[in-house]
C-alpha cells in the first residue's frame, strides 16, 4: 500500500526545500510525485518531515563488538526494550543486534555503516549485519595495514592496488576503503607504532603518507561511490592535530566531481594541541578552518558523551596506551596479514579535565565546520552510544543547553577550548544536513538523505515546527528529536510515537568494480599470499547469496 505524509513542514536541503508545507508520497518503497488512490494517510500537520537519518561511522557489527560483548557481561543488564511482540533488546554501550536496529529507528535513522571490518573475519560481520533489523547497512574493509597494500604502495604500483581493492570488495561484499592508523598497526606487531606521516613501516619501508596517497589514488581511479575513509595516525595523543592537518592536506592533489576524496573520521580524537596530558587543548578551530577551505575533504565529529563507553578500534597501539591510562581491562588481537584490533572499556567523566576537553572539542567541530562537510557521530561505541545523537543535535542547536551542560564540565575547558566563546546555534536545516544530506553524499548513496522523486522511502516525522521553535526551550527540542512521531523505512511505518511497532529488513550495500580492472594482475601474488593465511583462498570471503538482502552497487 502507498503512503501519504500529509501537510508536514518539509526540510529537504538537497532539493532546496527549507520548511515548506507539502505532502510526501511513497510507493513501492520509493518517494514518488503523487499517489491518487489506495493510499494510507499520516497527518503531519505542523510537524517536521525529513529524510531518514544516516550514520556513516558506527561499529555495529563484527568480531570487535562481539568480543566487546563477551568482555563486558555487565552491559547485558540494561534492558532497552521488552519483546512486546518483536524481539527483546539489551545493552548499555554494547547493544545486541536487534537493539541496534530498533534504537536507530527510534531516533528516525534508517541507514548505518560499519566502518571497520577485518576482511578475514567478514563472514562474522555480515552475519551480524543480517541480524540488525530495519536499517540499511554496509561495511568497510580495513586496508591501511594490509601486507599487499603496503607492498604495492612501496612499489607505487597503483594498477595492482586497484586490482586488489576490487578483488577485496567483491570477496568481502564491502562498500569502501578504510584506513586505521596506516602503518601503525603493522608496527605494533613488533610492539611499536608510527608517529609521523613519514615514519617507515617495519619490514616494508613504506610510509603512512605513501599508503594514504596510494589508496586515495586507487579509490579515485576506480571511482568508488565512497572515498578513502581514514582514522588518522596518533589518535588520542596530545599534539596530534598537526598530524591530522597534514593528513587532510594529502587530499589536495586529488579531485572528484561528486564528493570528497578523503573522509577523515571521528576528528575529535585527532584534534588536540599540547605536548602532554597536562597542557592538552583543542585544535578544533584550526582544523575547522582547514576543512572548510579544502573542497575535497569531509569529516565526522566523534563526539564523546559523558558516561560509559567501550572503545574498540584496529588501532592496537592506541588501545594499549588507553589500557594503561584508564587501568581498564584490555583485549588485543593481531589479524594475520591484514590488521589488528583492541578493546578497552572507558568512562568519560565530566569532572575530568581531559575528558572535558574532548567533549568541548567535538562540539567546537560540530559548530565551526560547514554543515556540508561534517556529519554527527560518536564513533559508536568509542565516544558513547549512538542514541545520544538527539542530545548532540540539541547541544549544537541551543546555546542555552550548552551553557547548562558546560557547567557540569571541568572549568579547564575555558582555558583549553573555544567552546565557551562560541555563540552560534545550528538551525534545523544544518542538523538535517549533518545527519542526512552530508553523510549520503560522503557515502555516495544518491537515493538517500533527501526526499526527491526516486529517493528511498525513508522518512522521519518529528514533533517540532522548523519555522516556529525556540532554541532556548531545549527540553522541547531534545524531546522531539528523541521521540519521532513516525519513522518510515521503505514506505513501512516502523516507529510510532517513539516506539518500534514493526520490523522490516534493510539491505546490505556492497560495491562491485571488477569490470574496471583485472584480477589477473595480482593472481600470482594472491597465490603466494595464501601460503601464509590460516584459510585457503577458496574459503576466503563471502558469497553474495549468503547475504540476506544484498544490494550490489556498480561504480560509475
Ligand atoms: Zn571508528
Amino acid at each position: 500500500m502507498a503512503l501519504q505524509i500529509k501537510n508536514g513542514i518539509v526540510v529537504d536541503p538537497k532539493n532546496g526545500i527549507s520548511g515548506e508545507k507539502m505532502d510526501i508520497f511513497i510507493k513501492d518503497g520509493k518517494i514518488v510525485e503523487e499517489v491518487k488512490k489506495n493510499c494510507r494517510v499520516i497527518d503531519a500537520t505542523g510537524k517536521l518531515v525529513v529524510a531518514g537519518g544516516i550514520d556513516l561511522h558506527a561499529h555495529i557489527a563484527g568480531c570487535k563488538i562481539n568480543t566487546g560483548r563477551a568482555m563486558r557481561p555487565e552491559e547485558m543488564r540494561f534492558v532497552r526494550r521488552k519483546s512486546n511482540g518483536l524481539r527483546a533488546a539489551v545493552g548499555r554501550t554494547l547493544l545486541t543486534s536487534p537493539a541496534i536496529g530498533y534504537e536507530y529507528a527510534k531516533m528516525g535513522y534508517t541507514t548505518a555503516v560499519d566502518p571497520a571490518t577485518p576482511s578475514l573475519y567478514v563472514i562474522h560481520t555480515h552475519e551480524e549485519l543480517d541480524s540488525i533489523p530495519i536499517i540499511d547497512k554496509a561495511t568497510l574493509p580495513l586496508f591501511g595495514n594490509w601486507h599487499q597494500v603496503m607492498r604495492y604502495s612501496a612499489d607505487k604500483d597503483i594498477e595492482k592496488l586497484k586490482s586488489f581493492v576490487a578483488w577485496v570488495l567483491e570477496r568481502t561484499k564491502g562498500y569502501g576503503v578504510k584506513l586505521v592508523n596506516p602503518g601503525g598497526v603493522e608496527a605494533w606487531m613488533y610492539g611499536g607504532n608510527v608517529h609521523t606521516l613519514d615514519d617507515a613501516v617495519p619490514g616494508f619501508g613504506v610510509t603512512p603518507r605513501e599508503i594514504i596517497t596510494s589508496l586515495i589514488a586507487a579509490v579515485e581511479e576506480l571511482n568508488l561511490p565512497h572515498s578513502a575513509h581514514i582514522h588518522c595516525n596518533n589518535l588520542g595523543m596530545p599534539g596530534n592535530y598537526e598530524t591530522t592537518m597534514e593528513t587532510i592536506k594529502l587530499a589536495k592533489g586529488f579531485e572528484n566531481r561528486d564528493r570528497q576524496v578523503l573522509h577523515v573520521t571521528h576528528v575529535q580524537f585527532n584534534a588536540y594541541t599540547g605536548s602532554s596530558w597536562r597542557d592538552i587543548g583543542s585544535g578544533a578551530e584550526e582544523i575547522a578552518k582547514l576543512v572548510n577551505r579544502i573542497e575535497s575533504v569531509t569529516i565526522d565529529m566523534g563526539q564523546p558523551i559523558f558516561g560509559h563507553a567501550t572503545t574498540m578500534t584496529a588501532d592496537c597501539p592506541w588501545q594499549f596506551e588507553l589500557h594503561k591510562l584508564a587501568k581498564a581491562k584490555w583485549c588485543n588481537r593481531d589479524i594475520e596479514l591484514e590488521t589488528g584490533g583492541g578493546i578497552v572499556p572507558y568512562v568519560y567523566r565530566a569532572k575530568n579535565a581531559v575528558n572535558s576537553v574532548q567533549w568541548a572539542t567535538g562540539l567546537e567541530l560540530g559548530l565551526l565546520v560547514d554543515a556540508d562537510k561534517i556529519a554527527i557521530s560518536t564513533d559508536y561505541p568509542n565516544g558513547g552510544p549512538f542514541n545520544s545523537y538527539p542530545y548532540i543535535a540539541t547541544l549544537l542547536m541551543s546555546k542555552k543547553f550548552r551553557d547548562e551542560e558546560m557547567k557540569k564540565a571541568h572549568p579547564y575547558i575555558e582555558k583549553a577550548t573555544s567552546l565557551p566563546s562560541i555563540d552560534a546555534e545550528r538551525t534545523i536545516e544544518d542538523i538535517v544536513k549533518m545527519t542526512r544530506v552530508t553523510p549520503a553524499r560522503v557515502l555516495g548513496m544518491k537515493n538517500k538523505g533527501h526526499l526527491g522523486t526516486g529517493a528511498d522511502g525513508d522518512v522521519a516525522v518529528y514533533d517540532i515546527n522548523p519555522m516556529d521553535y525556540n532554541s532556548s526551550n531545549f527540553q522541547a527540542i531534545l524531546k522531539a528529536l528523541k521521540n519521532p512521531l513516525y519513522t518510515i523505512k521503505s514506505g513501512e511505518i516502523v516507529v510510532k510515537d517513539g516506539d518500534v511497532v514493526s520490523e522490516v529488513w534493510g539491505r546490505t550495500y556492497w560495491v562491485d568494480v571488477r569490470d574496471k580492472t583485472t584480477t589477473e594482475l595480482i593472481e600470482r601474488d594472491l597465490e603466494e599470499y595464501f601460503n601464509y593465511y590460516t584459510v585457503n583462498r577458496e574459503n576466503y570471503g563471502v558469497e553474495e547469496r549468503w547475504l540476506q538482502n544484498p544490494l550490489r552497487v556498480m561504480a560509475g
